[in-house]
């Protein structure tokens, strides 16, 4: 049995080893002829409106599904008239666009935080005389990992992003002083069996996931159950089918939804070890419309990652005189710790997705899995040094919400 795959990533390749235990075939369809699931998996090179390449690659499928939230629309309505494909588009359509996704939030009685359509000046000088500053304006489709979007704390700002605004439809956000923020995994099968996560608590830097922490230290059950009943809410709304995660902030005790993904999500990778069954492998159960498997925690988890931190190009370019030499090696910066070094640590697990480096690109990640709070920290600290430096935020693990105690 062949499921076929939209996006050929990491989350693609995580699905891929999950699905062969089951006895599953992959094939992927990505834009990129440097896709890491060409390792390991059947891959078509073509992009996602090319449909003609849909056509064959979607030829003799069990179903579609895809791990990447940008994929056309059109494609994936394209691909329903031949072969099942889950999460239904309509997911898909909802995810990409942050004010739609709000709309829903709101319609589901989830709250989110204030927010205004913006796609002009005057629109952007409304939206903030309403919401007041600070605010944070996001282009309302095609962001991710920080991208496309923009803080907003003084007038000049407004004055600035009014004369630099990108002609697309944008939306404008209350700025959140949130305490944490948290993220749960949900998924429903084709059969209408739910199952949710334990919460997560998650850590960014410039605007990438870099620390997860599961389940979240510190967690009120009544949190729990707000993130519970918002994830059911938005899976019966839309039929889904798959894993789901829906990201929130935390604030005065209480969740405001930021935004969802309908895709197994980076926040979920500590369940590979960490929970009884894996969110890739409860999302190929629910869209093969098998029973799911249990989302108990099996211990405390931190997953770490591996950021690609090489510097532009095009920064070192501009240096007179510099001359860079690439060579697909990683002598400029180690932007992969020792393999030996992390495994040295027990209750390590390493994943490398056998991408090349970039700067800001994912190329793995390191979970802990311990049988104790106290016992994580531990192993935290025996982290190689290359994990002690500030963007790894290991501080707030071995610290985790340090303000929630307060
Ligand atoms: P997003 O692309 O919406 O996930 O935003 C990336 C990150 O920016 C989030 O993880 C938050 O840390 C921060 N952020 C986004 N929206 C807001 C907001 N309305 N208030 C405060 N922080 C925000």
């Amino acid at each position: 049995m062949t499921i076929g795959i939209l996006g050929g990533g990491q989350l693609g390749y995580m699905l891929a080893l999950a699905g062969y235990p089951l006895g599953l075939h992959f094939r992927f369809l990505d834009p990129s002829p440097e896709a890491p699931v060409g390792r390991i998996a059947q891959r078509v090179t073509a992009d996602y409106t090319d449909r003609a390449a849909l056509e064959k690659f979607s030829s003799g499928l069990e179903l579609v599904t895809y791990e990447f939230e940008n994929v056309p629309v059109e494609a994936a309505n394209f691909l329903t008239e031949r072969v099942p494909v889950y999460p239904p588009p309509a997911a898909l359509e909802a995810a990409q666009d942050r004010l739609a996704e709000k709309d829903l939030f709101r319609t589901l009685g989830i709250a989110t935080t204030e927010f205004a359509s913006v796609s002009n000046p005057g629109e952007l000088d409304a939206a903030v005389k309403t919401l007041g500053l600070p605010a944070v304006l996001k282009t309302s489709r095609m962001g991710y990992d920080g991208k496309g979007q923009w803080i907003l704390r003084t007038a000049e700002d407004v004055a600035k992003a009014k004369s630099e605004l990108p002609p697309v439809k944008l939306i404008l956000e209350r700025f959140v002083p949130f305490t944490r923020e948290l993220s749960v995994l949900a998924v429903r099968s084709r059969n209408g069996e739910t199952a949710i996560y334990p919460l997560v608590e998650n850590h960014h830097r410039n605007g990438i996931l870099r620390l997860s922490l599961a389940p979240a230290p510190r967690l009120e059950p009544s949190i729990q159950r707000a993130a519970e009943n918002a994830a059911r809410r938005v899976l019966e709304s839309l039929k889904y089918v798959g894993v789901l995660a829906i990201e929130f902030f935390e604030h005065r005790g209480e969740l405001l939804a930021n935004e969802m993904a309908p895709r197994v999500h980076n926040s979920g990778h500590w369940t590979i070890e960490g929970a009884v069954t894996s969110q890739f492998e409860n999302h190929l159960r629910a869209v093969l419309g098998l029973p799911l498997g249990s989302t108990a925690a099996a211990g405390h988890c931190a997953m770490l990652n591996l950021i690609g931190d090489l510097p532009e190009s095009s920064e070192v370019l501009a240096v007179p005189d510099a001359h860079l030499h690439l060579y697909g090696m990683l002598n400029l910066i180690g932007d992969l710790p020792e393999s030996a070094e992390v495994l040295a640590v027990p209750d390590a697990h390493l994943h490398l997705y056998g991408k090349s480096p970039r700067p800001g690109r994912k190329l793995g990640h390191v979970t802990l899995r311990a049988a104790s709070p106290e016992r994580l920290a531990l192993r935290l600290s025996e982290l190689p040094a290359f994990f002690h430096r500030p963007d790894f935020c290991l501080d707030a693990a071995l610290a985790p919400s340090a303000s929630l105690r307060a």
